[in-house]
């Protein structure tokens, strides 16, 4: 179980640099970390944290930054996020509870 810790933890640094990387403008590089963190999560059979998981496009590796690499809108009570670099799609229905957001597949 400790190496599984210590893995998680290396995906979850993974995604927050990449992150810091695409806000610097470097979408490449960003892109690269995230698929480390995709390959770290697969071989070691961890999951990424949900929280982290939505941090970028499942499609492309692309972290998700409102206003530079994603759209957001909001169409009765569903969030739509969308990946500028790929197009992908993804919604979510917004309810009070946060815990109960479900995904849905698009
Ligand atoms: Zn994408």
């Amino acid at each position: 179980m400790r190496r599984k810790n210590a893995i998680r933890k290396r995906i979850i640094e993974l995604i927050i640099q990449s992150v810091n990387i695409a806000k610097e403008g470097n979408i490449e590089l960003a892109r690269e970390y995230v698929k480390l963190a995709v390959m770290y999560s697969r071989k070691g059979k961890v999951k990424i944290p949900l929280k982290y998981k939505r941090m970028f496009c499942r499609k492309c590796y692309t972290p998700l930054i409102v206003g530079l690499t994603e759209r957001r809108r909001i169409r009765s009570k569903i969030l739509i996020r969308t990946c500028l670099i790929c197009n992908w799609q993804r919604r979510y229905v917004l309810t009070r509870d946060k815990r109960a957001n479900k995904e849905s597949k698009s």
